[in-house]
């Protein structure tokens, strides 16, 4: 179809067609299979996403293997200069994703722009590439002999990533993998693919050169050509746990390098001791902001010893003031879920958890909007024990699950013996108490008194057990070493007494 005649079938349906970027410009899928993109406070279809067939997907990788080889050669000066370049067109223009962010993804305009922000983190990290490739020199390992190691990229590398972070977690990938020197091919969710594109466009914008970055949406079909496609070299993974680990295992058998982020159930340990204002504070705003779609939200709160009343009380009194909406609006604090299906599942919970025994302090399918959205109120759950689907699930929505339990160990053995173990908090006033919770917690990223423990940029980012497979957390110095491989040089040369040049001084050693 021409870009004319897709206009006009946007202006006719309101339906935006979303296409895939390959080799720098956008190209329409052919394969005849689409999906529907939802803006989810209205409830109205506003986009059709193109799915890339296998041949497609070959399309792609054929024209970042084909860039790799200039890309690879751009000095470091020049790739950090065009890293600059990104990063302040991305800083000026954040606003604007963001309110793509809110359109397709349905959380709150101030939560979207502070998702670009902490993508933007990222970017700039990666502006310190020349510094990041440093390797290590030693002279004289043996006489005459210098060893020395440089890093190298890979080549075509790929990222697959969630519906929940449609502009950062893509950030997370492809700003270190192309600072490295590889050229990158994204398949972003199906379910918000206009922020890619948009990021393609700007890359562009910025100076990239075609082919560095390509973009093709799709399902598994578009996955497992990926995974399996020999030009390759590795692959970035985020989303759910059983595809972080169909993915891990497939792309592993296909010799690919591969680091599969997988889900989450973040527990909050809340001690006797604890400031309860500001437990309560923090488990509010880090399970319901973002409508609970975060991997790093906190979805279940371990009140220990008599803390347990209290901390419910104070939860529960915060609950109406959250005004749950249109993200769009400068007022609202929490916006829809993704999709409709989504938003059912997340709320069939609440009957599970009355049905097995937990008690519903709040039930938020009493306090959603009304219209067409896909809105849930906030909800909350005490009483939950270890054996209910509420907490052996991850619910990923606006549903916080309480358990009540006698003792430090008591709480310790529950995050512990938890399959998921990306992010984790305790919060209490002894100092030794949280340092032995670090000690001993089984998780990736542990908040002493801070519920979401997202590392900053300059650290990587990653859980343990189910929440990732794969031995190299995300961005960061481990980003770094993900995107590219080691060599190391041993060198000697001729006696410069051999020399034919004239070195002016009698050679001796
Ligand atoms: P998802 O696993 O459904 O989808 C992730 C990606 O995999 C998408 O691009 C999707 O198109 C693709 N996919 C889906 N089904 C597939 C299949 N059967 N075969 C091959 N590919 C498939 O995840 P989601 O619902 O988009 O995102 C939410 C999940 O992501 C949650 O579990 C959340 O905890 C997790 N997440 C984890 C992190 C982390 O850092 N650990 C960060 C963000 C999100």
């Amino acid at each position: 179809m021409t870009e004319v005649l897709e206009q006009e079938q946007a202006r006719d349906t309101g339906v935006t067609r979303i296409s895939h970027w390959i080799g720098g410009r956008s190209v329409p899928g052919q394969s005849g299979r689409s999906g529907p993109v939802f803006n989810p406070a209205t409830g109205e279809q506003t986009g059709e996403v193109d799915f890339a067939s296998v041949e497609e997907i070959d399309a792609a990788v054929a024209s970042a293997k084909q860039a790799y080889e200039s890309w690879r050669n751009v000095s470091l000066a020049k790739r950090a200069e065009l890293m600059f370049n990104i990063r302040e067109l991305v800083h000026e223009r954040r606003e604007e994703v963001a309110r793509i962010l809110t359109a397709e993804h349905g959380k709150v305009l101030s939560d979207a722009v502070g998702e670009v922000t902490r993508g933007l983190e990222v970017i700039e990290f990666a502006c310190g590439i020349p510094t990041l490739l440093k390797g290590d020199f030693s002279e004289q390992a043996s006489t005459g002999i210098d060893v020395y190691s440089i890093r190298q990229p890979l080549g075509v590398v790929a990222g697959i990533t969630p519906f929940n972070f449609p502009a950062m977690v893509p950030m997370w990938m492809w700003a270190p993998a192309i600072a490295c020197g590889n050229t990158f091919v994204l398949k972003p969710s199906e379910k918000d693919p206009s922020a890619s594109i948009w990021m393609a466009e700007l890359l562009k914008e910025a100076g990239l050169p075609d082919g560095v970055f390509n973009v093709v949406h799709g399902d598994k079909v578009a996955v497992d050509r990926v995974l399996e496609h020999p030009d390759i070299a590795a692959l970035s993974f985020v989303g759910s746990t059983p595809i972080a680990r169909y993915v891990y295992e497939t792309g592993t058998k296909a010799g690919k390098r591969v680091q599969a982020l997988g889900g989450a159930k973040n527990h909050m340990v809340v001690l006797p001791d604890a400031d309860i204002a500001m437990a309560a504070d923090a488990a509010v705003s880090a399970a319901y902001g973002s409508a609970g779609e975060r991997c790093m939200a906190v979805s279940h709160v371990v009140a220990v010893g008599d803390v347990a009343d209290d901390l419910v009380a104070a939860i529960h009194e915060r609950l109406p003031k959250i005004t749950v909406g249109n993200g769009m609006e400068p007022d609202v604090e929490m916006g829809p879920l993704v999709t409709r299906e989504h938003r059912d599942k997340v709320a069939s919970y609440l009957d599970k958890g009355r049905d097995q025994g937990a008690t519903v302090v709040a039930d938020g399918r009493e306090t959603a909007p009304e219209g067409n959205g896909f809105f849930l109120g906030v909800s909350l759950i005490d009483d939950v024990t270890t054996e209910m689907d509420v907490y052996k699930d991850e619910i990923f929505g606006p549903v916080l699950g309480v358990s009540r339990v006698d003792t430090y160990d008591d709480a310790l053995r529950m995050v512990n013996e938890n399959p998921y173990g990306n992010g984790t908090a305790i919060f209490t006033r002894d100092g030794g108490v949280a340092r032995q919770f670090q000690f001993d917690v089984q998780a990736g990223m542990v908040g002493i008194n801070v519920p979401i423990p997202v590392p900053v940029a300059y650290y990587s980012f990653g859980g343990w057990k189910a929440s990732l497979f794969g031995d190299r957390h995300i961005y960061g110095p481990e980003g770094i070493e993900f995107y590219t491989r080691g060599k190391v040089v041993t060198s000697r040369w001729p006696d410069p007494a051999t020399s034919k040049v004239d070195l002016g001084f009698p050679q001796t050693r």
